[in-house]
């Protein structure tokens, strides 16, 4: 059971989680504070808090352990020494969103409160601000809880003068105070919400409550309630494809594996994979909700609501999916919704959108060949394989055309293969309505999209392959720092699915650094050997997972590099 718990700072999260945990036998877990206790580490070695990469280095030497007081209270230990006192400070508050907005800060932490939760037997109750929309998506419960900026900091300059309104312990704060407090409060909001990466937000499943006018006996009952509802509702009922595997296992997978979809997000988050980048590449759309306008909505006590739709949406914003309506039932002629061409066998499409696909290939096939020239060398071996085994297929990416070369050589073999793209691209309404039908799979930024791994698995199962480009965007020069989103290996592993290694070289001579336009270039690819989990040598899901992401890479790269000692001159 997984409680995520999300809202602007002085909302209440700390006080009700910890009653939650309390009461629903959960284990709590204080992600601010974690952000805290790296704030607290920069602080201590004069690392200037605008230097990512020397925060960077700070965050990823911090062990950040919880425990307990006497009292029951929680503490805090940063490489076992306690910090509980020391993050609360003034000056922590002024620089932790600015240590929190970097991405490979986030990346860490998140990598740090996934092997927390894992590690709980119960269960845990986490709150921060991006809980139930990147840390924990899978969450069963999500809150997104608010009140007013003014009642946020009169709570806060009332704890800081020894008492705690929520809890009727009453203590005078000054006006000045409440003040000086609602200006932090306010800076750290905008801070957090505007920020790029896992910004501020209700996720679109969580509960708003807004605690303004609640009192924290009131909020608590709520939250307890919601809880008790997703125990009972927990039990059987689950989509189709969950049936394939124990969902407990699913979400242990979540719990310790990065979310690893689609590059970082908002990135900034491990990203399964990423997707060819059309030409002009649309930018993540992150939404930052209003915190003030959010906190602002009429809102019952004791009736919390469902967490409204930001009410204005980028004009890109990728549209709403709705649910299939009989999981179960074969597709129809035309007409599907979208959800229907992921969960169901490429081959099982009907007819009409398979003779589409089929024009759609061959056409772009044909030109593509006609213009690029392009090669596989040493298909023979891996086609063979690939007809018999579903299998991962993981590639170096510098160009539009490197799927568009597998998506065709496999079709024109007899191979199904599902490319995986990164959401954003649905904002392109053609690539919105073409990707379902063509077999594609849409992977959420930043988040532990497990629709996406249900969908890779019934399909690796199935014997379709799963097409994915790990470095995330494309790399346009050897230089570029290329982040590997290694979801890929894990989407291997749920389903004990063969990765192959693959390489293209001339793609990246299409349009080099500083053209202006395209150009045709001879491409060439080649196949490398299937490796398979049993080879690895290691054991354990975690070992093995990394071991695989490693191993095929470093495939990937000496392919490659290969292919130009034998092409000079592609790239
Ligand atoms: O919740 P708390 O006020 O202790 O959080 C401190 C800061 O840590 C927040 O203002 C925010 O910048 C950051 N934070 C975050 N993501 C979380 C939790 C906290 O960015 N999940």
């Amino acid at each position: 059971m997984i409680v995520a718990i999300d809202g602007p700072a002085g909302s209440g999260k700390s006080t009700v989680a910890h009653a939650i945990a309390e009461r629903c036998d959960l284990t709590f877990l204080d992600t601010g504070a974690m952000y805290r206790a790296v704030t607290v580490r920069c602080l201590a070695q004069g690392i200037d808090v605008s230097d990512a990469d020397a925060v960077t280095r700070a965050a990823q030497a911090c062990a950040i352990s919880f425990g307990r007081a006497e009292d029951g209270a929680q503490t805090v230990q940063l490489d076992g020494a306690d910090v509980t006192q020391a993050i609360r400070t003034p000056e922590v508050d002024a620089n932790v969103s600015a240590v929190a907005a970097v991405p490979a800060v986030r990346e860490e932490m998140v990598r740090q409160q996934r092997e927390l939760a894992a590690a709980s037997a119960t269960g845990v109750v986490a709150e921060g601000r991006d809980i139930g929309t990147v840390v924990f998506p899978q969450a069963q419960v999500k809150v997104f809880l608010t009140a007013s900026a003014e009642a946020r900091a009169r709570r806060r300059a009332v704890q800081r003068a020894g008492g705690d309104e929520a809890t009727g312990s009453q203590a005078n704060a000054s006006e000045e105070e409440v003040r000086a407090v609602l200006e932090a409060i306010e800076k750290r909001d905008a801070a957090d919400s505007s920020r790029e990466v896992a910004p501020l937000k209700p996720a679109d499943d969580a509960v708003l409550v807004d605690s303004s006018e609640l009192t924290l006996e009131q909020v608590v009952a709520r939250v307890e309630e919601l809880v008790v509802a997703a125990r009972q509702a927990e039990a059987p009922v689950e989509e189709p494809v969950a049936a394939e595997e124990p969902v407990a296992a699913e979400k242990a997978v979540a719990a310790e594996e990065p979310a690893s979809v689609v590059v970082p997000v908002s990135a900034e988050e491990p990203v399964l994979a990423e997707e060819p980048a059309p030409a002009d590449e649309p930018q993540p759309t992150a939404v930052a909700v209003d915190v003030q306008d959010a906190s602002a909505q009429p809102v019952e006590a004791a009736q919390p609501q469902k967490a409204p739709e930001p009410e204005a949406k980028p004009k890109d914003a990728k549209p709403k999916e709705s649910k299939p309506k009989d999981a179960d039932a074969p597709l129809k002629l035309w007409g599907n919704e979208r959800e229907d061409y992921f969960r169901t066998g490429m081959r099982d499409y009907p007819a009409p959108v398979r003779g589409m696909y089929h024009a759609l290939l061959g056409a772009v096939g044909g030109l593509s060949k006609l213009v690029f020239r392009w090669r596989i060398e040493n298909a023979e071996e891996a086609d063979a394989f690939l007809r018999e085994h579903g299998c991962v297929i993981v590639m170096n990416h510098c160009s539009l055309m490197d799927p568009v070369v597998m998506l065709v050589h496999l079709w024109s073999h007899g191979i199904r293969v599902r490319p995986v793209y990164k959401s954003e691209f649905e904002s392109n309404g053609f690539l919105h309505w073409v990707f379902p039908k063509i077999g594609a799979l849409p992977v959420e930024r930043g988040t532990a999209d497990m629709k996406m791994v249900r969908w890779c698995r019934a399909a690796l199962k199935r014997g379709e392959s799963i097409l994915i480009y790990p470095e995330g965007t494309r790399v346009r020069s050897d230089d570029e720092q290329v982040e590997i989103h290694g979801g890929f290996a894990l989407l291997a592993h749920t389903a004990k699915a063969p990765v192959i290694p693959c390489a293209i070289v001339g793609s990246r001579n299409i349009k080099p650094v500083g053209a202006k336009f395209p150009r045709p270039s001879k491409l060439y690819v080649r196949f490398g050997e299937p490796i398979e989990f049993a080879d690895l040598g290691v054991r354990g899901r975690k070992e093995q997972v990394k071991a695989m992401e490693e191993r095929a890479m470093a495939a990937v790269w000496e392919l490659r590099s290969k292919l130009r000692i034998d092409h000079p001159g592609k790239l």
